[in-house]
């Protein structure tokens, strides 16, 4: 049955996978951006399709519209980008998680939380499960975002138990792919365009901090699966990610092979509150609802190679 399905950061990298993989499936999107990160580069393929439609607004600001899921979406998620705007960034996830849920109570939608792996901060224990309250700083500066997505997770939860509201908490670990910004400052992002580019490739730190990487088509297919396959009273949350851990330096040296490059590795200081190490638990996303991320490392940022390849190309040409 076609759905209207609302997607707010839709010109994002994650959300517009998602509104591409909604309307490949027959539903109706409203693809909600303020453009903060976004781009309409990411969606302009997809405006020619009568079920999609795009909406300029800040999910800070109330919304009355009509809908049937809501897959909430809108955040910075790059440090970077977070951290310009602290205020902002706090406000955009508890400001905009309560309209909404605001919009999900009045309407009866079901609507799903991009929340994060940084609910757990430095971990102190590896890998992580849900269960873990996590190592927070709640005035670091990454608080801004960490705290913001506590609190988001808070309210998804408040108006589960006291308004019935169908609720689905999603917490999602590093992801990459096609359509990062090129200079949106994480780490995948960041080291294959300076590759590309023969620039050396900043590591913060030593290197020896951990993340585990998943490819955007898997984590998009436990997103949906997460939305759709599970009972209407399991509110999650749910770790979705790759649980393939490796180091930055690690990182560092399969994009210097994959891309052939003459870069060198140079050492800048790492961030104060950066997580030492991160891997998803993702025992209970595979329990209900058979959640299997496929694509290796390599493939991957292969995968994500070609897609910056051109784009740098016609970069260099227009300026
Ligand atoms: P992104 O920066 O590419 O996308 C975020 C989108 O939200 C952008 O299009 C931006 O313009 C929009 N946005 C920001 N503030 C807004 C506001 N106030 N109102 C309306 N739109 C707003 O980042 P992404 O990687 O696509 O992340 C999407 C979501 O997934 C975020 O909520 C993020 O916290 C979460 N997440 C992502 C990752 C990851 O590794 N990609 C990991 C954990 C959580
Ligand atoms: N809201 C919204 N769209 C709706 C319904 C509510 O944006 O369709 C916003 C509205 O700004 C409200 C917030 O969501 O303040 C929370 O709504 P709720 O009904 O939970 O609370 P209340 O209206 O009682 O503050
Ligand atoms: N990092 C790095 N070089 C960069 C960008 C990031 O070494 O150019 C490191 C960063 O300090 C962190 C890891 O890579 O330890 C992942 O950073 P990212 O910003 O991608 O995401 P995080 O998981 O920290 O939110």
């Amino acid at each position: 049955m076609s759905k209207k399905v609302l997607i707010t950061g839709g010109a994002g990298f994650l959300g517009s996978h998602l509104c591409e993989l909604m309307l490949s499936e027959g539903h109706e999107v409203i693809c909600l951006d303020n453009f903060y990160t976004g781009s309409k580069d990411n969606i302009l393929h997809l405006i020619n399709n009568p079920k999609f439609e795009i909406l300029r607004h800040d999910v800070t600001f109330p919304l009355y519209i009509e809908v049937d899921e809501i897959y909430n979406m809108a955040c910075p998620a790059s440090p970077v980008q977070y951290q310009k705007d602290p205020v902002q960034t706090v406000k955009t996830s508890v400001h905009g998680a309560i309209n909404l849920l605001g919009l999900a109570k009045r309407t009866g939608a079901k609507i799903l939380q991009a929340s994060t792996s940084e609910v757990y901060g430095d971990p102190d224990i590896t890998p992580q499960p849900e269960s873990y309250w996590g190592n927070v700083n709640p005035i670091g500066n990454r608080s801004c975002y960490d705290e913001g997505k506590r609190c988001a997770e808070t309210l998804f939860m408040a108006y589960h138990t006291q308004h019935q509201t169908r609720v689905k908490i999603a917490r999602i670990f590093n992801t990459y792919g096609p359509r990062m910004k090129i200079d949106d400052g994480r780490v995948v992002s960041n080291l294959i365009v300076q590759a590309l580019k023969n620039q050396p490739l900043t590591l913060y730190g030593d290197g020896s901090q951990t993340r585990s990487f998943c490819f955007v088509d898997d984590l998009i297919t436990g997103l949906r699966s997460l939305m759709n396959n599970t009972p209407d009273d399991f509110c999650g949350p749910v770790n979705l990610g790759n649980s393939h851990e490796i180091s930055i330096m690690t990182l560092a040296k399969i994009i210097i092979e994959l891309t052939n490059s003459k870069s060198d590795i140079v050492f800048k200081n790492l961030p104060s509150d950066d997580p030492k190490q991160r891997c998803p638990d993702i025992t209970l996303a595979r329990n209900m609802f058979d959640f299997n991320p496929t694509t290796d490392i390599i493939t991957g940022i292969e995968n994500t190679i070609r897609y910056f390849e051109p784009l740098l190309k016609s970069a260099k040409n227009d300026s």
